[in-house]
């Protein structure tokens, strides 16, 4: 499998289409956005002059889009991949949507003859950059193998979580516990702050123990200078956290702390601060008790 389709050249999509480049793949390209489709063909891709021009030359699709409504729309739309692709066309939604959505998505496909997988991505930018993604992926093991040596390009760990929508589900996982670790991790230097021991003191002495984690070797540094430059921005993680609480609706599993959370990125929201790196929500609990946690 040589020939790809890559749509979706955002700031994850980009590196993820080069790297596949440079692995020697031949790859046709698409975005809504011209001058994205232009670096790529600079870069030595071929330009698709939509999504299903992309599918009609391609035996393997990735897409690479904000959520759910882009990728129905560019997957089952007019002139969407489906109008394009030839039976037995692998597609592999990279995005990270509502695993029900990805199975509506899939079942369409299987209606054509093509195949799909969701494959959605932990790691952000740098890891796109360097291969190293961690890609969560469900759907059938047979579709899987076809493709899994592809996906090794763009990630260092490709995981087959279970049938379609299961690589959302994972996802979805991924960012619950990382949207309720960065809220603990400020309450508790917020805490601190305000009982008189400096942030910086709590996060070096604790952060080797139980209480210490990637977010907080991430996020803790961030939020005490305040550097909220994106990393991750809170309205990507307001998208997963809807995302989140709808498939808990849906599958009947309240989820609590995430709608807390939720309820702290609407603040944010509201005050002006979506486009800040998810680690702002820290300004929230500096907000309720009049402090900061900055050195
Ligand atoms: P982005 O907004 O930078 O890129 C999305 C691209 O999709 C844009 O270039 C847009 O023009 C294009 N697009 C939208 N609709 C289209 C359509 N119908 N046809 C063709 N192109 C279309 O987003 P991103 O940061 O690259 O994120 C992509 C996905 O990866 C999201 O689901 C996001 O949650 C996930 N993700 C992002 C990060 C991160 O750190 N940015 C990390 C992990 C996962």
């Amino acid at each position: 499998m040589k020939k790809i389709g890559f749509i979706g050249l955002g700031i994850m999509g980009k590196p993820m289409a080069k790297n596949l480049m440079k692995a020697g793949y031949e790859l046709k390209v698409y975005d809504i956005v011209t001058p994205a489709v232009d670096e790529l063909v600079a870069a030595g891709a071929a330009r698709g002059e939509s999504n299903a021009d992309v599918a009609k030359d391609s035996e393997l699709v990735i897409t690479m889009l904000p959520n759910s409504p882009h990728v129905k729309k560019a997957v089952l739309g007019e002139n969407g991949v489906l109008d394009g692709a030839k039976p037995g066309t692998i597609i592999v939604d990279m995005s990270s949507i509502n695993p029900i959505a990805s199975q509506e998505v899939c079942a369409e496909a299987e209606k054509k003859g093509c195949f799909m997988l969701d494959a959605p991505v932990s790691g952000g930018e740098p890891k796109a950059i360097d291969g190293t993604l961690a890609i969560m992926v469900g759907g059938k093991q047979d579709v899987f193998d076809k493709v899994k040596d592809i996906l090794a390009v763009m990630g260092s760990t490709v995981t087959l979580c279970g049938d379609i929508g299961a690589g959302n589900t994972t996802k979805l996982a991924n960012q619950v516990i990382v949207a309720a670790n960065i809220a603990a991790v400020s309450e508790a230097l917020v805490l601190g702050k305000k009982a008189g021991v400096k942030p910086e003191a709590i996060y070096q002495a604790i952060r080797s123990g139980l209480a210490g984690s990637t977010v907080m070797d991430a996020k803790a540094p961030m939020m005490m200078d305040g550097n909220f430059k994106p990393g991750f921005r809170i309205n990507l993680h307001i998208k997963d956290l809807n995302n989140a609480l709808d498939t808990g609706h849906d599958v009947g599993a309240p989820l609590p702390l995430t709608a807390a959370v939720m309820e702290m990125m609407q603040w944010l929201k509201a005050n002006g601060h979506e486009t800040e790196d998810h680690s702002s929500l820290v300004r929230y609990y500096e907000n309720l008790a009049n402090t900061d946690v900055r050195k």
